[in-house]
């Protein structure tokens, strides 16, 4: 059987940047769709942070 992927012929407001956090091995690292890439962190949650810094959301510290 063959079935269509999904048709889409709306054009979706994709945004510039995507990230998502990969793992390896016993470290995680946050990447984007525009090729961007963090560097390796031991914690997922300091790789979703520089994947929230790539994204510009920038946490307000002082
Ligand atoms: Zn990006």
């Amino acid at each position: 059987m063959h079935q269509d992927p999904s048709d889409s012929p709306v054009h979706s407001p994709a945004p510039a940047h995507s990230t998502t956090t990969v793992e390896r091995g016993s470290f995680c690292l946050a990447r984007c769709v525009c090729g961007w890439s963090g560097p390796a962190r031991r914690a997922r949650d300091r790789a979703r942070a520089d994947a929230r810094e790539h994204l510009g959301e920038r946490e307000q510290d002082g």
